[in-house]
């Protein structure tokens, strides 16, 4: 039976924190789907386009992993796709609090599916979406921290 696990989130954008635990997590399944989330009422900081396009060219040569966009409950996107696992990851004790909420809930309403959490490597704990955004809008340059 293959291992298919979702890796879920708004990647807006993908940083290279995300894409670290992406790789460390590929020996751990057979495919991984990152999957980005669509919001219908809020369009987000890149384009949904933009955001497919750049993280399929930065996993180009992963190739146990495939890009999708999806508009449902994750743990639905999962039955989907056959998913039997969702892939997060945790900077911090924050990061925690949030996540093990999000994973009690899923458990709750999709006990088939199980939650694998990754800790962040060090080195790019400190690296979030909100923050390359936040430097985005002040036109600093973000380009070493996305994919
Ligand atoms: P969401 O919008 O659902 O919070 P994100 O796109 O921000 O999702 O992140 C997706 C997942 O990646 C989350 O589990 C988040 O905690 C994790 N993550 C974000 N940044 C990092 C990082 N630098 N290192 C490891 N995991 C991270």
């Amino acid at each position: 039976m293959s291992r298919i696990a979702i890796f879920p989130g708004s990647f807006d954008p993908m940083t290279i924190g995300h894409l670290a635990l992406l790789k460390r997590a590929t020996p751990l399944f057979d495919k991984i789907i990152v999957a980005i989330g669509v919001n219908t009422e809020k369009s987000g900081f890149y384009p949904i386009d933009q955001r497919v396009e750049r993280i399929r060219k930065a996993v180009a040569d992963m190739q146990q992993v495939e890009v999708e966009t999806y508009s449902c409950l994750t743990t639905d996107f999962c039955h989907q796709k056959g998913a039997g696992y969702i892939l997060r990851g945790v900077r911090d004790s924050v990061d925690f609090a949030y996540e093990q909420k999000i994973a009690d809930i899923n458990r709750l309403i999709a006990p088939d599916i199980e939650t694998v959490i990754l800790l962040a490597d060090q080195q790019y704990a400190t690296i979030s979406s909100s923050m390359v955004r936040e430097l985005a809008a002040f036109g600093k340059d973000i380009n070493k921290y996305i994919v």
